[in-house]
């Protein structure tokens, strides 16, 4: 198939509709809009293969319990984002990881990301070693972004759609 389904999932407020804006439009949004939901088709291409992209920015809903293993299944690739001021979002990052451990049968990829870096004033200081040995240990990627930076958000979405292997 010439379609691929990549899921942005996190907690509330983490910035997943952000990142999503920077990659799609280039552009940051100061506002938060806590019930959008969007699915937005884009052509990529990737390794020589023009491919039809689903981003699906999933919303923090009541709903999303449920909506949260519906993604975990139909997701061919996935972003888990949490935010660097907001421990809690870790721990729902890290719940998200094992749903779709649980519900996916894909092989799905999955990176984890840690965005807002831009709130912590020494980012040399910070420690990250909680989230990079939890990502090591579930054998997947590891990041730190700042969505209002924008600098490598592009380069973000683009090095991991480029690394997936397409059937
Ligand atoms: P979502 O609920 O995960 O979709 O979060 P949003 O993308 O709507 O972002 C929630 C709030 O955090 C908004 O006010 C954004 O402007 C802000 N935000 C998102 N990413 C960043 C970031 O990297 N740095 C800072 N300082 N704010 C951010
Ligand atoms: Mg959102």
């Amino acid at each position: 198939s010439n379609e691929l389904t990549f899921v942005v999932m996190g907690g509330e407020k983490v910035g997943k509709s952000a990142l999503v804006s920077q990659f799609l439009w280039d552009k940051f949004i100061e506002e938060y809009h806590p019930t959008v939901e969007e699915f937005n088709w884009i052509e990529y291409d990737i390794g020589g293969h023009e491919l039809m992209l689903q981003v699906i920015d999933t919303a923090g809903s009541h709903d999303f319990l449920a909506m949260r293993s519906l993604y975990a299944r139909t997701g061919d690739a996935f972003f888990v984002v949490f935010a660097v001021d907001d421990p809690a979002s870790f721990l729902e990052a890290k719940k998200i990881i094992q749903e779709i451990r649980e519900e996916n049968h894909r092989n799905a990829s999955i990176l984890l990301i840690a965005n807002k870096t831009d709130k912590i004033s020494d980012l040399e200081d910070f420690d990250q070693s909680e989230f990079e040995e939890f990502a090591s240990k579930e054998n997947i990627g590891y990041v730190t972004v700042s969505a209002k930076e924008s600098l490598k958000v592009n380069k973000l979405f683009g090095d991991f759609l480029n690394k997936l292997k397409i059937h």
